[in-house]
């Protein structure tokens, strides 16, 4: 009989636990000898007692056994994956899995759902009318095989202690840890057979992650993790203080990753996708300079082949591809509300934090889980950081179904607008790690 106070009390007094009773925790926990109030005092307690890297392994050891493992080596070339430690406007998947499939390198993801005031790759793809998440493991090999590219949410039968273990985290303030989230994100590459993953790691007032190092400390643990289960591990810290791109909100996500798609998206989105494309093109094949590698993306998103590849995508998912040519097909919100400069000036900042959390009670992301959402929801920016403007000029429109609330919502976003009187410095500055 596993005494699982003694486990939490060692824990708080900072002691070091074995492989085996980092199981023993995790399996109770999934089968319920562990009540939900335990693990959340272990959680809190490795928060702030930290963990060894045994124990961390341990943990993404013990999540991959408490689920299925997906094995891709019958496709017999590499598939790689991108990961995004969560921010706002972040649509970087949209453009770089048709893009990555483009350039001839494999494709294939389990995607999340919006989590706090972060949006999630799942509820976008949703916005597209007829598209489908859900697949079976051999369906989405079958996909991988036949285009290249397939993105879906993560099925019940993968990781399901680290689905578990993550819905507790969000709701006790126990996500901002460094070996809690290596081992739930590596928990979830090696479950889905990846071959290697880019991890792209935001840092700043939008992110979960605060800081650059803290960011690296979290990459150098989940590349170690891989190193010893072999999964390839590289990543980039990119920044996450105003949103990316233009566009917040699912289907407004969508349409401005088709004009990404054109060879005309907004330059910090594009930068980003470029980037780690390359990186993830390299993953997939050793001998390809990454100079090579990028300049081969910018080439595929300007030529119209990563758009052609989308189509087939959204096309192989049940998506209606029309969409592409007709956004209007796309769910559309009843009322566009102006978002107004107060001061004639510069924009010196846009808090993403308080953009994300913002656009919920729109129905943007989910307030609490199980909460639905509302496609149309979200914003659109006109003017980012470094932009000049006059006062009384349109900052961001605000997209709503509810009026009231979109009142509410562009209120918020006004206020998230902080207007300077002299050229801000602004930085896009992409951390190869
Ligand atoms: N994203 C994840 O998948 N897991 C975490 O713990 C944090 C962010």
């Amino acid at each position: 009989m596993v005494d699982y106070t003694n486990l939490i009390q060692q824990k708080r007094e900072g002691k070091a636990h074995s492989a085996a009773e980092i199981k023993a925790l995790v399996d109770g926990y999934l089968s319920g000898a562990l009540a939900d109030y335990q693990m959340s005092a272990w959680l809190m307690a490795v928060v702030l007692r930290g963990m060894t890297f045994e124990e961390t392994l341990a943990l993404a050891d013990a999540e991959v056994d408490s689920g299925e493992r997906l094995d891709l080596s019958p496709l017999g070339r590499p598939v790689v994956d991108k990961h995004s430690t969560g921010g706002v406007g972040d649509k970087v998947t949209l453009v770089l899995a048709p893009l990555v499939a483009a350039c001839g390198a494999i494709f294939g993801k389990m995607s999340g759902r919006s989590l706090g005031h972060t949006g999630g790759t799942v509820d976008k793809l949703e916005a597209i009318p007829g598209f489908v998440t859900g697949m079976a493991p051999g369906d989405f090999i079958a996909q991988l095989r036949d285009i290249g590219v397939c993105v879906v949410s993560q099925g019940p039968e993968l990781v399901p202690a680290e689905k578990q273990l993550y819905a507790l985290r969000d709701v006790t303030a126990t996500v901002e840890s460094s070996p809690l989230i290596a081992a739930s994100i590596m928990s979830k590459k090696i479950a889905a057979g990846s071959s290697a993953v880019v991890m792209d790691i935001k840092v700043g007032r939008g992110a979960f992650l605060k800081n650059r190092g803290q960011a690296a400390a979290v990459f150098h643990l989940m590349k170690k993790i891989g190193s010893a289960r072999g999964v390839g591990v590289a990543g980039i810290i990119s920044p996450m203080d105003q949103p990316l791109g233009r566009s917040v909100g699912n289907a407004l996500e969508v349409l401005e990753a088709v004009e990404a798609l054109r060879g005309a998206g907004p330059d910090d989105l594009v930068r980003v996708v470029t980037r780690i494309a390359a990186m993830c093109l390299v993953a997939a094949d050793a001998g390809r300079q990454p100079e090579d590698a990028e300049a081969e993306a910018v080439k595929r998103l300007g030529d119209g082949s990563a758009l052609e590849m989308f189509r087939q995508w959204i096309g192989a998912q049940g998506g209606d591809p029309a969409f592409i040519d007709d956004p209007g097909r796309l769910p559309g919100a009843r009322h566009v509300l102006p978002v107004p400069a107060a001061a004639d000036g510069y924009v010196g900042a846009i808090d993403a934090l308080e953009v994300g959390r913002s656009l919920l009670p729109l129905g943007a992301g989910r307030m609490k889980q199980g909460d639905s959402i509302d496609h149309a929801a979200g914003l659109i920016i006109h003017a980012k950081c470094g932009a000049a403007v006059v006062a009384g000029e349109r900052l961001a429109e605000i997209h709503a179904n509810d009026l009231r609330l979109g009142r509410e919502a562009a209120e918020r976003v006004a206020a998230a607008f902080e207007i300077v009187p002299d050229v801000p410095a602004t930085s896009l500055e992409l951390i190869e790690l």
